[in-house]
């Protein structure tokens, strides 16, 4: 955005306004001490040229003197009582003017009669003291321009003329002298003021620019907070017809076609499935960029992660026929905080890369503890190592970017958005790490991080097999509840249940799934996690609350995509979680093991 003139003009004085509000500050903070030599000086002065002069004058002058004094030093404490807004500031320098005037009249007075005197003391006493408080106040007075001016000519140019009226041999060269004294110290108090005013300028104006920067920096944060919210909920709003779209196709694979029809519903299958994985990486990155990301402390271990990480991943790689293996270096606690979900996701991804991106030779997952941590601690180094296709310097350059691929022949080769580097890196980042990247074009690659995570017990193992579930061989009806508030997924998962041989009852939401809860013993629940009215943990926190009911197993169905956030579910009172898009082989394999 471009300043207009008007603006610039209003900037410009909007700052000399401040710049000017400061230098009065200034003033009265200068003037302190010297308001309290003032009174010592004009006393001692008085002592000195007391046999010289008549009582009364003597006296009668250091009461004036010491009457103004007082009378800026109130001044000076009312203005200090509180913080003075700029608003304020040009009648307090109005008041600091007058009582300066009031209070320096008095040493002008000085220059004129006592500086008359016959004698050598009185005179030499009265030089000395006012060239000493004017070389004070071309220091204290600076900051205000007619302050010091004013103060000069009150007393200075006195004195230059009383010199002149003594009609004596050096008459002139005193008057000179003092002439010059004068030229001197206006121009250095000029001087002063110029600095003082430049400096205060330079820093008005640098705190307006950091103003200016980081309100822009806070509109461009708002923007694109609102473009990663229109993001998040674009795809959530997408993935919902999208998860009817697979389920559909799902139940369709399992009936009766042709070969023909058979290899359609592959390809729509696939599709369907790329464009899932597409919305879930968009739908993750905009809530990590949203800042809506929360990482959870548990306890878990490191260990176990590795080895279900590398269960999941030794199948395809099998299917390669890539050699697979998970090492584990050094002393690893059993038990770490953080967040295994996120950290799991991270393993996932670039696993994931590793298995795409290599035809032949190995994948290693490894562990290893590193030496340095706090106390309390562990430094933990992940490696993704593989024999694959290797990346060129310049994809390596770009790798962490948002859609960066090799190239456009790797997306039609491999697939993929393009997406998943940047959004593991932003993970590992959040916890604290950073994935660096080694390659070798045709030889392979290297993916390390390494995070430091504070050693902990591991929790007692929460109960998550049939068997370990007290009431679940108690006698049911064989129906299934379903709780859903989508009617394409309560469609899907009804169709599917049918195709399964299970009869099902729906309801629209967590207040209809526990007011149904009581009509009968029922086999299962299945209930949709976000629901509106009432979402499916508060309705299985009821459903459990209820003596009839409490045993009866309840299974999570949600489309959470950043993880599947099982362990959460399973703490609130889920017996097992399914996430969406459901798939038919998936449902069966969670009733099997819960229906008995
Ligand atoms: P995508 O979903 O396309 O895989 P990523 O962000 O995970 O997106 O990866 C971006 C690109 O980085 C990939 O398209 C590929 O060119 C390159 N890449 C990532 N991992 C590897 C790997 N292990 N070996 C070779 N190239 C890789």
């Amino acid at each position: 955005m471009k300043a207009s003139p008007t603006d610039k003009s209003k900037l410009d004085v909007s700052i000399d306004n401040q710049v000017e509000a400061e230098l009065t500050r200034i003033i009265y903070r200068a003037a302190g001490f010297g308001l309290f030599s003032n009174i010592a000086l004009s006393i001692i002065y008085a002592f000195g040229i007391w046999s010289y002069f008549p009582m009364s004058l003597t006296l009668g002058w250091l009461a004036t003197i010491l009457f103004f004094t007082g009378v800026r030093i109130i001044l000076h404490r009312q203005f200090f009582q509180r913080e003075r807004s700029d608003d304020e500031l040009p009648h307090w320098r109005k008041a600091f003017l007058i009582a300066m005037i009031l209070g320096t009249i008095p040493w002008g007075f000085a220059g004129w009669v006592f500086l008359g005197s016959e004698d050598l003391l009185p005179r030499a006493l009265t030089i000395m003291v006012i060239a000493g408080l004017n070389a004070g106040a071309a220091r204290s007075l600076a900051s205000v321009k007619s302050a010091y001016l004013i103060y000069a000519s009150l007393t200075l140019p006195i004195v230059l003329i009383r010199f002149i009226s003594f009609h004596e041999i050096g008459s002139w060269t005193l008057a000179l002298c003092t002439l010059n004294y004068i030229l001197f110290l206006v121009k250095t108090a000029q001087m002063q003021r110029n600095d003082l005013q430049q400096l205060y300028r330079l820093n008005f104006e640098k705190q307006n620019l950091v103003k200016t920067l980081s309100e822009e920096k806070e509109k461009a944060e708002q923007a694109n907070r609102a473009k990663s919210d229109f993001l998040a909920v674009m795809s959530h709003e997408i993935r919902t017809p999208m998860n009817g779209v697979i389920g559909m196709l799902d139940i369709l694979k399992h009936s009766d076609l042709t070969p023909a029809q058979r290899e359609q519903i592959e390809v729509a299958a696939g599709s369907a499935d790329s464009l899932l994985r597409l919305l879930n990486d968009i739908l993750d990155l905009s809530r990590i960029e949203s800042g809506r990301l929360q990482f959870e402390a548990t306890r878990f271990s490191p260990t176990r992660l590795i080895k279900e990480v590398g269960d999941l991943f030794s199948a395809s790689a099998g299917i390669k026929q890539l050699r697979w293996s998970t090492e584990v270096e050094g002393d690893i606690p059993a038990g770490v905080e953080g967040d295994p979900l996120r950290l799991r996701q991270v393993l996932l991804n670039l696993l994931g890369n590793a298995v795409k991106f290599t035809e032949a030779g190995s994948i290693t997952l490894r562990i290893s503890r590193l030496a340095e941590a706090p106390a309390g601690h562990v430094s933990l180094q992940f490696s993704i190592i593989d024999t694959g296709i290797g990346m060129e310097a310049e994809t390596l350059e770009r790798l962490f970017q948002k859609f960066s691929q090799a190239d456009s022949s790797t997306t039609r080769r491999f697939g993929g958005s393009g997406l998943g580097l940047a959004i593991s890196q932003q993970l590992v980042q959040r916890m604290g790490g950073e994935i660096v990247v080694t390659s070798t074009p045709g030889q392979g690659s290297q993916f390390c991080f390494k995070i430091e995570l504070p050693i902990a017990e591991l929790p007692p193992l929460i109960p998550s097999t049939a068997a370990d579930f007290p009431f679940s061989s108690t006698p049911h009806s064989g129906r299934i509840l379903v709780a859903d508030d989508d009617s394409v997924n309560r469609r899907v998962i009804h169709k599917m249940l049918e195709r399964l041989g299970y009869e099902a009852v729906l309801a629209a939401d967590g207040t209809e799934a526990v007011a149904h809860s009581l009509d009968e013993p029922w086999a299962l629940i299945l209930m949709d996690v976000q629901m509106p009215r009432m979402d499916g943990v508060e309705a299985t926190r009821l459903i459990r609350a209820q003596p009839a009911t409490a045993g009866t197993p309840i299974i999570a169905f949600t489309a959470s995509v950043m993880t599947d956030e099982r362990d959460r579910y399973l703490a609130t009172g889920f017996q097992d979680v399914i996430s969406k898009p459901i798939r038919q082989t998936e449902l069966k394999a969670c009733l099997d093991q819960w229906i008995r």
